[in-house]
C-alpha cells in the first residue's frame, strides 16, 4: 500500500494534516473513524484501518442507523493511520479545504463472509462487499459496504445491518453533530485554528 496519492494531493507546509510518517497500527483491534468534513460540500469521511492504511469513502449524507437507508459512499484515496485523530482546518486553496472533526471512532471487527465462510477485509474490498461491526460512541453494530459495479472507481453504498443496534428513529448525524474526541463543533474547531494563528 502506498500513500503517494494522499501525499500528492497535499502541501504539508500549508495544511495541518498529518504527513503519515509513523504508523500507529498494531493494536489488538483495527479502528474505524468517521470525520465530519465541511469542505465545498459537507460530507462524512468513513475510514477503516485495513492492512496499515485507512481505506476511505466520502459519504455525503453520513451514516444512518436505519437499515432501509442506502447511503452513497464514494471511494477516496487511502489515508495514513495517524489521520484518525486529525481535527482542524485545511486552509483555502488546499485540497479538501475546510473544517474537519472526528464525528465517531472506535474499534471494529471484520465480519465479511463469502459463501458462509469468513474472509479477510482486503479480499472483501476486492469483491466489493465488506461487512464490519462497529464499536463506536455513536454508531454500533453491523454495517455493510457494497460496491455498485465491478469498476474499481465505482461508488459504494453504506447500509446498516439489521441487528440490535439498528434504530430507524435515531438520526445521530443531526442530533449528535459534535466531535467525540474533543466535544467541539465545527465552528469551535475553526475558532481554535484561528487562535493558533
Ligand atoms: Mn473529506
Amino acid at each position: 500500500m502506498t500513500m503517494s496519492r494522499y501525499r500528492a494531493k497535499r502541501d504539508f507546509s500549508r495544511s495541518p494534516e498529518p504527513e503519515g510518517g509513523q504508523s500507529k497500527g498494531g493494536a489488538d483491534r483495527p479502528i474505524f473513524v468517521i470525520q465530519k468534513h465541511d469542505a465545498s460540500n459537507l460530507h462524512y469521511d468513513f475510514r477503516l484501518e485495513i492492512d496499515g492504511v485507512l481505506k476511505s469513502w466520502a459519504v455525503p449524507k453520513g451514516p444512518s442507523t436505519d437499515p432501509r437507508d442506502k447511503r452513497l459512499a464514494a471511494p477516496t484515496e487511502d489515508h495514513p493511520l495517524d489521520y484518525a485523530d486529525f481535527e482542524g482546518v485545511i486552509p483555502e486553496g488546499e485540497y479538501g479545504a475546510g473544517k474537519v472533526l472526528v464525528w465517531d471512532t472506535g474499534p471494529y471487527e471484520n465480519i465479511s463472509e463469502k459463501d458462509g465462510e469468513p474472509i479477510e477485509p482486503a479480499q472483501a474490498l476486492e469483491r466489493g462487499h465488506l461487512s464490519v461491526r462497529l464499536f463506536g460512541k455513536k454508531l454500533e453494530g453491523g454495517y455493510t459496504l457494497v460496491r455498485m459495479g465491478d469498476d474499481g472507481d465505482a461508488d459504494w453504498l453504506l447500509i446498516k445491518m439489521r441487528d440490535d443496534a439498528a434504530d430507524a428513529r435515531r438520526n445521530p448525524v443531526s442530533t449528535e453533530p459534535d466531535s467525540v474526541l474533543s466535544g467541539r463543533s465545527l465552528e469551535e474547531v475553526a475558532a481554535a485554528a484561528e487562535d493558533d494563528g
